[in-house]
């Protein structure tokens, strides 16, 4: 998979794309990430991206041209990098970031696993102009009903959740095998050494080496928790 990142503040992605699990899945080759800085597309002597909003109100937008010229940069070079781009209309998935987008869930975040191109655009200040939105993107994600004063972080936020999604960047199969919102429920409770912590027990059906015991027991435990926390999955999967 390529993903191409557009914003004003590339700094903000630097540590999150050189730590941990996003790391790795980089140096394995499972993912291309590129950080482009908005700036460089600017048409403004200046490097100016933003502008005041027609009509008044308060606030900067950001202008259409970079961000309009930046995508075309992208799916110029796209194909010739090693994660090659073969079918852009279906393949390539153009992601504006925004609080009014659809509300990411792990469906949403598995359609994109099985996209091989992903370009997000960090919108910032009141938000980007519209026509963006109209003739460019093919989805706007929303991370939460919140307001953040950029789109660095829900972009992080979705790009974490998909790369760990592609197959093979996680250590062991298995991991993704049960997990929270599988099958419309939460995950079980997890345990692991000391079996007794200042006598804080683990459950002992933990140890009884029977497995058939520990899968009815953590499904059990798993909808226990989802029926206290979470009812409406359970209603969902109905
Ligand atoms: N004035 C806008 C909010 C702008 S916030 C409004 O009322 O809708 C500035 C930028 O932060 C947005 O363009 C978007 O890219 C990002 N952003 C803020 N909250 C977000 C959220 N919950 N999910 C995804 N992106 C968000």
């Amino acid at each position: 998979m390529r993903i191409d990142i557009l914003t004003i503040f590339p700094n903000m992605f630097v540590p999150i794309l050189n730590e941990s699990i996003i790391k790795r899945a980089q140096t394995k080759d499972k993912v291309e990430i590129f950080v482009h800085n908005l700036r460089d597309f600017s048409v403004d002597k200046h490097r100016k991206v933003d502008d005041r909003p027609f009509g008044g109100g308060p606030g900067m937008v950001m202008r259409p041209e970079p961000i309009f010229r930046a995508v075309e940069y992208i799916l110029r070079y796209a194909s010739k990098g090693r994660h090659k781009t073969q079918d852009t209309r279906h393949k390539t998935q153009i992601i504006l970031l925004s609080p009014q987008g659809k509300r990411l869930n792990q469906k949403i975040a598995k359609k994109l696993s099985r996209c091989n191109h992903l370009i997000f655009i960090c919108g910032h200040y009141e938000g980007v102009d519209e026509r963006v939105r109209i003739h460019l993107v093919n989805e706007e994600i929303s991370i939460g009903d919140y307001v953040l004063t950029g789109g660095e972080l829900p972009a992080m936020v979705v790009v974490d959740c998909v790369v760990r999604l592609i197959p093979g960047v996680l250590g062991e199969k298995k991991s993704l095998h049960f997990e929270s919102f599988e099958g419309n429920l939460l995950e079980y409770p997890q345990y692991t050494r000391p079996a007794n912590y200042k006598g804080m027990r683990v459950p002992a059906v933990l140890f009884s080496g029977n497995h058939k015991k520990i899968e009815e027991w953590r499904k059990k435990q798993a909808i226990k928790i989802t029926r206290q926390r979470r009812p409406e999955l359970l209603k969902n999967s109905a």
